[in-house]
């Protein structure tokens, strides 16, 4: 039942010009379970052709129709769900009822994206002469090059698409290899709700070679990447190199910051809940538990509480809770990170069971003390089901200590003083700070990072500021 996935280029779905094709992996087996036609040169060339063929008449559509169409989309996604889930998690391998939640909250997001394209507001500016008019246009950019992952391989495309398609920009769209079907079916959706060919094209293949083939190409005005920060930032400077605009959603190493003065049992849950959703493979998920020593046994004994009752097995499995790592090579980093930093003292003090795992990528989830400072876990993005403890005695120590990498994507942080609320607001270098709740991520919020972690915001108004520029028309009665 899992389908292979061709290109989707000038409205045809199609195999790449040399017919070569990369395997898909389920990663709850290891075992191969479709195909990803590879694009070549040419197979880019004619997507971009058709991109930039069908911007002006996709542009010319009106605001009003263009929503019709993704919310007419959205309902088919809905319509569609119980259908693509399981296809979803064969390839992801996250379990079906978070596949189902990311279907559905892709919808959302087509909702909230066609919404927002009708209010893409200009503005009249007052002139200093009652002949002269001043009007700000805000005018779609152009072609859009689209890099995304394979942690939610739809919705994070939806981020991308919804806003550019909505005020008119056409796209290629680069989604991931790795768990390439869900995109697709995306694509379709928005194809049978009777989006013109050319406007939305997908290629997959070597990502390098397509970012290097796309980035520079003049016909593209604007790149959009989320993944890892060390890969957006080359190509960041690829767009910076020819001038184009970018948004970048990079990663996180996210501080969950637990006061004396919280509700520890309910913190420990949401904070639980929120860490091991999609294995923690999430770029929101928070990572370092920074908890005020007076609370912290209690703290780190509900969490415990909650970690040992995650079921971790097959996605396709009802029973799941936590399903497998992505690919070998996620589960080889994170494996790396864990080894290298309880070789430099770290302990392990609570590990979930892996009931029920097979053979494939399955890591337990696990929380771990006295990790060094200088440990590469406490430095770097580990993006898997990882939670980190550490004390802190007063806000000032634990602000250091949240602040002190180059991250700054999410901030948690849970406490009933309103002036430590404030403290938090003012003091934290984050681009999202949720406090006493988890709930980020809804289509109506902005989401993106500051400091390392990027440039722009994916949700809310501000995610389709990123597909328009400004013109200003100044014009003298005659
Ligand atoms: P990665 O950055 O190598 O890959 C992430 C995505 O970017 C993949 O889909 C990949 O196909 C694509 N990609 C990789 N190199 C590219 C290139 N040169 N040009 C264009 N696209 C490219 O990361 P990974 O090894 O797959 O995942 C590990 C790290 O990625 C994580 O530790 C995390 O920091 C980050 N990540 C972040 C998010 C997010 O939501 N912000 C999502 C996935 C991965």
């Amino acid at each position: 039942m899992y389908p292979d996935t061709q290109l989707l280029i000038d409205g045809s779905w199609r195999d790449g010009a040399t017919g070569r094709r990369l395997h898909v992996l389920d990663p709850s087996s290891g075992k191969q379970i479709g195909c990803v036609a590879v694009a070549e040169k040419e197979d880019l060339e004619a997507a971009v052709a058709a991109a930039r063929r069908m911007f002006g008449p996709w542009r010319d559509v009106g605001a009003f129709e263009r929503a019709a169409l993704l919310r007419r989309a959205a309902t088919l996604l809905r319509e569609r769900c119980e259908a693509l889930s399981p296809i979803l998690t064969m390839e992801m391998g996250k379990p079906l009822a978070e596949a189902r939640g990311e279907i559905l909250s892709s919808a959302d997001l087509l909702d909230w994206f066609a919404g927002e394209g009708q209010r893409a507001y200009g503005r009249v500016v007052p002139a200093r002469s009652a002949k002269v008019s001043q009007i700000v246009l805000k005018q779609p950019v152009g072609p859009v090059a689209a890099f995304t992952p394979w942690n939610f391989p739809m919705s994070l495309l939806v981020r991308k698409l919804g806003p550019a398609l909505a005020v008119g920009c056409t796209v290629v769209a680069k989604p991931p290899e790795i768990s390439p079907a869900a995109p697709a079916a995306l694509a379709r959706a928005l194809m049978d709700a009777g989006l013109p060919q050319g406007v939305l094209n997908l290629v997959y293949g070597v990502p390098q070679d397509i970012a290097n083939f796309l980035i520079p190409h003049p016909s593209i005005r604007k790149v959009s990447f989320t993944g890892s920060v060390e890969v957006g930032k080359q190509l960041a400077a690829l767009a910076g190199m020819h001038m184009k605009r970018i948004t970048m959603e990079l990663g996180g190493h996210n501080p969950a910051l637990v006061f004396e003065d919280a509700d520890i049992e309910e913190a420990a849950r949401q904070l639980a809940a929120m860490k091991f959703r999609n294995a923690g493979q999430v770029c929101i998920s928070p990572t370092r538990f920074l908890v005020q020593r007076s609370v912290y046994s209690r703290f780190a004994e509900a969490f415990r509480r909650h970690v040992e009752t995650i079921r971790v097995g097959a996605g396709l499995d009802s029973q799941t809770q936590m399903g497998p790592l992505v690919s070998a090579g996620r589960l080889a980093a994170v494996s790396t990170l864990v080894s290298e930093a309880t070789s430099e003292g770290a302990q392990v003090v609570a590990e979930g069971a892996r009931d029920g795992a097979g053979e494939g990528w399955f890591f337990s989830p696990i929380v771990l003390e006295n990790v060094d400072i200088g440990s590469r876990l406490l430095n770097e993005e580990p993006f898997g089901p990882i939670a980190i403890m550490r004390p802190f005695d007063t806000i000032e120590e634990a602000i250091e200590e949240a602040n002190r990498l180059a991250y700054g994507l999410a901030a948690y942080a849970f406490t009933s003083s309103i002036r430590i609320s404030q403290i938090l607001q003012n003091e934290l270098e984050t681009g999202t700070l949720a406090i006493n709740h988890t709930m980020l991520g809804l289509p109506e919020l902005p989401l993106g990072g500051v400091k390392d972690s990027g440039i722009g915001s994916e949700g809310g108004a501000e995610a389709i500021e990123a597909y328009l520029v400004t013109k200003l028309v100044t014009q003298a009665a005659i």
